[in-house]
């Protein structure tokens, strides 16, 4: 069955153009959707959609439309503790396609309640997600068995993802007004005040601190004259694949049991300070007399606990995590520098394979491992030991090149090439990333102007980190060195993720703002890994989306994974976005990526990284 009537894509063109600003709009939003979505399947008796009711309990039916009535007033309810099933399989899988909903164990919950009375047989069901909460679902109804192909179930996903961006741009109005509210209340009241001290001091979903209150309390037991502290860190192992596998529901359950466990673990000892710090990052910090032998015995029986499987809806999932110990011994050390030598002994765990380390005196060689590479890498920059590789970057009839991807190799005198996962993210946390970017900038504009009089089209990507986005200087810096080598801005492509953005978002846009007006295309790298949506994307000067090329591994495996990057792309799509599709292996992946409509490739499949004398002859294709 083909999608009929009106162009669907149109329509939701249409849909993305409606204003956006106050909530009537989401009302007239969403009785547009139901109503295209009932054009466009023309089979389906019945279009509801439902919301998040506000005290969370469950979802009302707000919007009805039937094929025999047009729109009639609904007042349906579904509460969350009587439907879990329907409601946790909605949010694992964004989608659920009975075909005989009063048999499918996914939809049967519903029978006496809703499907039986309103003659449902079978039912087309999506969910309004956004930044991995369920806000609402669109259902399609049918009085029959219904059977539906991947371009329906893509359609009325689509008009989701719609919705959600628009309520995620009324959520940020409201909340911009509500702010201004609170600040007012502010001036008036330091109860208040205290409240937004505790919130801005807390971590939303586990209700533990959060990096800036640990970063006190540390500071207040190193300020002590007889203060104590020892800092252990605690990583979820795989947390990204449980996210992306699973969904993110199922990740923030694995970080709300970490939490009790690690509350319950200690709940005894009360010179114990436990935070969140991160993504999966939890640190425990103790204000007590230990050692590293005692930490480290307590860090064994911590793991037994943390790695008792975590249960899920319908899954006990086995998790791993990795443990860092720093003892706190010398004065004269600041809490920073008791974090550095903490993430260098979990990046020590993670190269060893080994579940707990033990950072060395606090002052003593870890931080000296990273003096020295630094020291290193300085000279390195000045002796000419760094080089730039190049991945083409194709469109994707196969044949035509239009760039490349710049990627940094450090040429080491006795360790030989070392790949840039080697020392990249150790460099990224010191000011050395700002003279290595500027290095990278430099070598990719020469190497432009010799490569553009071959191919007066093509475009080099270049990598940025968090830094670069913080460092107000980086635009004249790219200016003047496109300036020196005679380039069009519109040929140096600049890579930023979307977590190096959110250290400081209001910088970091700032930065990105001034590089788009100097001309130079921005792309958001390994998109798919970080929180943002795209509707927030859609407010950053960007133009090109590359999906992480772990969901373009097993694209062709997984139903799960095609659904994201079919997503992806016809989203992308319709904000105007180019997409790339990176880590591309083999001629099957390429093949469906032309198929779905992916605009550029990149990847092992047509090649791997070259050295400039290699990467010239993809110049001319
Ligand atoms: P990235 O920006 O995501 O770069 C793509 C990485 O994927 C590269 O790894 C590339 O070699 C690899 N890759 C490309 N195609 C395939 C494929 O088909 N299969 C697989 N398995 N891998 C593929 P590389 O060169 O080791 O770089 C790793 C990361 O280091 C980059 O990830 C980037 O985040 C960082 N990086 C590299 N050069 C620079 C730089 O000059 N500055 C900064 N700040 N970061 C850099
Ligand atoms: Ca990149
Ligand atoms: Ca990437």
């Amino acid at each position: 069955m083909m999608l009929s009537r009106t162009d669907p894509q149109q329509r939701i063109n249409h849909l993305a153009m409606m204003p956006c600003a106050v909530k009537e709009d989401l009302q007239a939003m969403s009785l547009e959707s139901v109503q295209l979505v009932a054009q466009t399947l023309p089979s389906c008796e019945r279009v509801s959609l439902w919301w998040l009711h506000e005290n969370n309990s469950g979802f009302n039916n707000t919007v009805l439309y039937k094929a025999a009535d047009g729109l009639i007033n609904a007042d349906a309810f579904l509460a969350k503790d009587a439907f879990s099933h329907f409601f946790s399989t909605l949010i694992q899988h964004r989608f659920i396609d009975a075909d005989k909903a009063c048999e499918d164990d996914r939809t049967c919950e519903l029978l006496d309640l809703y499907l039986q009375p309103a003659a449902i047989k079978s039912l087309l069901s999506v969910a309004i997600m956004l930044d991995g909460v369920l806000l609402g679902f669109i259902n399609c109804e049918y009085a029959a068995s219904t059977l539906w192909n991947t371009e329906q179930r893509q359609f009325l996903m689509r008009v989701a993802d719609q919705i959600s961006l628009v309520y995620s741009q009324i959520k940020y109005q409201t909340l911009l007004t509500a702010q201004k509210v609170v600040i007012a209340e502010v001036s008036e009241q330091n109860n208040t005040q205290e409240k937004l001290k505790q919130l801005a001091y807390q971590c939303g979903l586990t209700a533990l601190a959060n990096r800036s209150a640990l970063m006190e309390y540390c500071n207040s037991q190193i300020a002590m004259a007889d203060g104590q502290l020892s800092l252990l860190s605690v990583d979820v192992n795989n947390f990204k694949s449980i996210n992306h596998t699973l969904g993110e529901a199922a990740g923030d359950a694995v970080l709300v049991a970490i939490a009790q466990r690690l509350k319950h673990f200690f709940v005894a000892n009360e010179n114990v300070y436990i935070a969140r710090v991160g993504g999966n990052e939890f640190v425990v910090a103790v204000s007590q007399n230990s050692n590293k032998m005692k930490l480290r015995l307590q860090a064994e029986s911590l793991r037994h606990q943390l790695e008792q499987p975590v249960l899920l809806e319908d899954m006990a999932l086995s998790i791993a995590v990795t443990i860092g110990i720093c003892a706190y011994r010398e004065d004269g050390l600041l809490t920073g520098d008791l974090l550095a030598a903490l993430s260098l002994a979990m990046e020590q765990a993670r190269c060893e394979f080994v579940p707990i380390k033990v950072a060395g005196q606090a002052n003593g060689n870890n931080a000296d491992v990273r003096r020295l590479l630094i020291t290193q890498l300085e000279t390195a920059i000045q002796n000419d030991q760094l080089s730039l590789y190049y991945q083409p970057k194709l469109k994707l009839d196969g044949e035509t090149c239009i760039g490349f991807e710049a990627l940094i190799r450090w040429n080491h005198p006795e360790k030989g090439l070392v790949p840039p996962a080697q020392f990249i993210p150790m460099v990224e946390k010191t000011r050395l990333i700002t003279p290595l970017t500027h290095w990278v900038i430099k070598q990719a504009c020469a190497q432009l102007q010799q490569w553009l009089k071959i191919n007066p089209d093509i475009i080099i990507a270049i990598n940025l980190s968090t830094r670069n986005l913080l460092d107000q200087n980086l635009p004249s810096f790219i200016k003047k060195q496109l300036e020196l080598h005679d380039i069009d801005a519109k040929h140096l492509q600049l890579e930023v993720t979307e977590s190096s953005m959110m250290a400081d978002p209001e910088r970091s846009i700032e930065t990105m703002e001034q590089l788009h007006k100097l001309g130079t295309p921005l792309a958001i790298d390994d998109y798919g890994t970080g929180h943002s949506s795209l509707a927030y994307l859609r407010t950053l000067p960007v133009q090109v989306l590359k999906i992480d090329r772990t969901f373009i591994a097993e694209v062709l495996k997984f139903e799960h994974d095609r659904i994201i990057v079919e997503s992806i792309i016809n989203l992308a799509h319709s904000l105007g976005l180019q997409v790339v599709a990176e880590g591309v292996e083999d001629w099957e992946t390429q093949d469906y990526l032309a198929g779905i409509g992916c605009d550029e490739t990149q990847g092992y499949y047509f090649s791997r990284p070259l050295p400039a004398n290699l990467a010239k002859y993809f110049l001319s294709r």
